[in-house]
């Protein structure tokens, strides 16, 4: 694309201060309210090209590439990151998910289509590599600009810090996680320590965590990864445009995504609003936000008609990456689901765990939060608030092999709470033919 230089997005306060900052400038919050930033798009430059042709091009890069063009952010680089010189874009391959049809629960459900967006199906097994490709690729620019950053830091709940360690492993960038002691999985844990990252284990929860990193971050040498920091976003953000791409410009009448620090809810939208401003689509979804019912503020200030919102201290819950009681973005999220007709719902421990077995029993191998997600529309379908002709995307999170602790216990029957109706266990045998078939008789019925 010629005119790149064109193309322009900075800084601005959501809340409405005036005032535009650049993009490589250390900020995360307004310097006059104190709220988040947002980044902005120049709309008008990007109005100059046609919808016809920025689909042509997205399809173009998305099949031929080449790299780093081949990825699912930066195939759609002039509406992410206008800026960022390709030499320093920190790719892993990242997007690019797949969206698969799961006839069998919209049947159980009773809703006419679900699919599922499978973007733990990526480099570190989650959809953070989103939105961490585009702020270590920022980062990056700015060192190689002279700006001194020594390290990147974040407080995470397990993905995030394993996205910021491998996106910082492949950039040469020093990396720092604060993690909540005991409260991630051991393949989360494992993750920033195999890229090298200086893994902190904090005596704390991820609020605590959090806590710690905006006081850290407050020099400037150390840049804050954590969503609060709105470059992740953007990133986050095209899951929206590859929903679309792969529907082949339909717009589904739903789109479902797991909610904590509720930084994605407000990126899924805003990717649809961008859509829609620039005429690639002609219709918005509405957006569930699905709580665990155990860190479940968001879910509370919904039922009071968002008219208040309480920040709690969340319950330990299976769905650990969603364990937060005081969400950053909890304004974006309000936000966006006022524009798009928004819902949210909550699932219980049981009701999530059985939703996560079903969706594994249809050939998935989902996350706890994805059956957070599953859970909420299915608790919708049944109360016809998603009617039986509508179409669900199911924005499944992380990667179940992320969470073969959560899954064995279920088969172990181990879990406080959950009746494990699908749970399944090895059968010990002799090794022999017979003691095989006798197992196939006694368990597979006859093919008619
Ligand atoms: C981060 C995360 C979420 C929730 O995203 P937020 O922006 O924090 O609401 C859901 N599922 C998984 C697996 C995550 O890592
Ligand atoms: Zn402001």
């Amino acid at each position: 694309m010629s005119a790149a230089a064109a193309f322009r997005a900075m800084f601005r306060c959501f809340h409405g201060c005036l005032g535009e900052y650049p993009l490589d400038q250390i900020l995360y919050t307004c310097p006059q309210c104190g709220g988040l930033l947002e980044v902005y798009h120049d709309l008008e430059p990007l109005r100059r090209v046609s919808a016809a042709t920025w689909k042509e091009m997205f399809a173009h890069r998305m099949a031929r590439g080449p790299h780093p063009f081949f990825s699912g952010v930066w195939c759609h680089k002039e509406w992410v990151l206008p800026a960022v010189d390709e030499a320093n874009i920190v790719s892993l391959g990242e997007g690019r998910n797949p969206l698969v049809p799961a006839p069998q629960l919209a049947q159980r459900y009773g809703v006419e289509q679900l699919w599922v967006k499978l973007c733990g199906n990526s480099t570190t097994g989650s959809f953070k590599d989103l939105g961490m490709t585009v702020l270590v690729s920022q980062v990056n620019q700015m060192r190689a600009n002279g700006t001194p950053i020594r390290a990147v830091a974040c407080a995470s709940t397990g993905d995030t810090s394993a996205a910021l360690a491998a996106y910082c492993a492949a950039a040469g960038i020093p990396a720092v996680v604060l993690l909540p002691e005991n409260k991630i999985s051991a393949a989360q844990l494992l993750q920033p320590l195999a890229h090298g990252a200086l893994t902190l284990a904090l005596q704390t929860d991820f609020d605590g965590c959090m806590a710690v990193v905006k006081e850290l971050t407050r020099r400037p040498d150390i840049y804050l990864a954590n969503s609060m920091n709105s470059l992740r976003i953007e990133g986050q953000k095209t899951i929206a445009f590859e929903i679309c791409e792969q529907m082949g410009w339909q717009v589904p009448d739903w789109v479902a995504v797991p909610g904590g620090n509720l930084g994605n809810v407000s990126a899924v939208g805003k990717g649809f609003e961008m859509l829609h401003a620039l005429g690639l689509i002609d219709r918005l979804p509405r957006l569930l936000c699905a709580q665990a019912e155990r860190a479940n503020p968001l879910y509370e200030s919904y039922r009071s008609g968002f008219q208040t919102f309480q920040p709690k201290t969340a319950q330990p819950t299976l769905a650990s990456a969603i364990q937060i009681g005081n969400p950053v973005s909890v304004h974006k999220a309000i936000r966006t689901l006022k524009r798009f007709n928004g819902v949210v719902e909550q699932a219980s421990e049981d009701e999530l765990a059985h939703a996560m077995a079903l969706a594994d029993r249809a050939g998935l191998f989902v996350c706890p939060h994805t059956g957070v997600a599953l859970a909420a529309v299915e608790k919708l379908a049944r109360r016809g608030e998603i009617r039986a002709d509508e179409t669900v995307v199911v924005i499944s999170t992380a990667h179940g092999l992320k969470f073969t602790e959560t899954k064995q216990r279920y088969h172990h029957r181990q879990l406080d709470g959950v009746t494990p109706h699908l749970a399944n266990q090895p059968i010990s045998i002799p090794a022999s033919v017979d003691a095989v078939l006798q197992a196939v008789e006694e368990r597979i019925e006859k093919s008619k």
